[in-house]
């Protein structure tokens, strides 16, 4: 039964850079319908284990396992089975319309191929007309919804990263992955981000969410795994890990 174990998971992943070993034997099992934090100091290995998950790298050891089976072994393929990973510098459409990019988004899934997307077919017209709605409501989802007809480039750097979520989001990936989302996001924007991951989970997504915004990290994570020197230091509910020792002496130091 699907569901039942976890969605992603990572058993004994090592992971070095020449003499450096940026991940010792790092094990994470992340469930449908949670928010996984990742947490961890600078260098401790959180973007390294993301890239050994989504294979834009290639671990030294350990297996990456997607439903229980061996991840594919290409970034595209571990997308297309519903890992969708997005990275910490924003990849949009600069001149396009925030709309727009978010409806590439969802191009992406369509059962239509681009050849009859640019052929307008009548099959393609009906579909692109729900598509609209849908990408419109997904950006009023994301605090965007003034911003629909801006190019993406007009936008502040944390639209630009709530876009970029939604781009994301339209592609119904099962996990998504978020890489320091809430850097540089005002306030208000740290809101928006927090709705959309728990809609998110609302939907039965995993989300897995790194993130240097501890109190960000706190608020919207279910379970927490907190790497060092890359290694599992901790794990458990934000209320559990907030207590640990271990994780207070790797924020500040011995
Ligand atoms: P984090 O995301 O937790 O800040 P990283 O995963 O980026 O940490 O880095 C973990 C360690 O691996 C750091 O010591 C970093 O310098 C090193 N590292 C990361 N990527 C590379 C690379 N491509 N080549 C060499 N060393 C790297
Ligand atoms: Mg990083």
């Amino acid at each position: 039964e699907p569901g039942e174990g976890p969605v992603l998971a990572a058993r004994g992943i090592v992971k070095r850079f020449g003499g450096l070993t940026a991940l010792a034997g790092v094990d994470l099992a992340v469930r449908a319908g949670t928010v996984h934090g990742v947490m961890g100091p600078n260098g401790s290995g959180k973007s390294t284990l993301m890239s050994c998950l989504t294979h834009h790298l290639r671990a030294d050891e350990g297996t990456v396992l997607v439903d229980g089976r061996p991840a594919p072994r290409t970034p595209a393929a571990v997308a297309a089975a519903g890992v969708t990973r997005v990275f910490q510098i924003p990849h949009l459409f600069a001149q396009v319309s925030a709309l727009d990019n978010v409806l590439t988004g969802m191009y992406l899934r369509s059962r239509h191929t681009w050849a009859a997307a640019v052929a307008r077919t009548p099959g393609h017209r009906r579909e692109d007309r729900t598509q609209r709605e849908e990408a419109r409501d997904l950006l009023a989802f994301a605090g965007l919804g003034g911003r629909a007809d801006w190019p993406a480039d007009a936008l502040s750097h944390g639209q630009k990263r709530l876009l970029e979520v939604a781009r994301a989001v339209a592609t119904r990936p099962r996990v998504l992955i978020l890489d320091e989302p809430a850097t540089g996001l005002t306030a208000v924007e740290v809101d928006a981000l927090a709705r959309l991951v728990r809609a998110l989970r609302e939907r039965g997504l995993a989300v897995v969410l790194i993130e240097h915004n501890v109190e960000f990290v706190m608020r919207v994570c279910d379970v927490i795994t907190v790497l060092d020197g890359g290694r599992v230091i901790a794990e458990g509910t934000p209320a559990q890990v907030r207590d640990d020792p271990a994780v207070l002496r790797a924020y500040l130091g011995d």
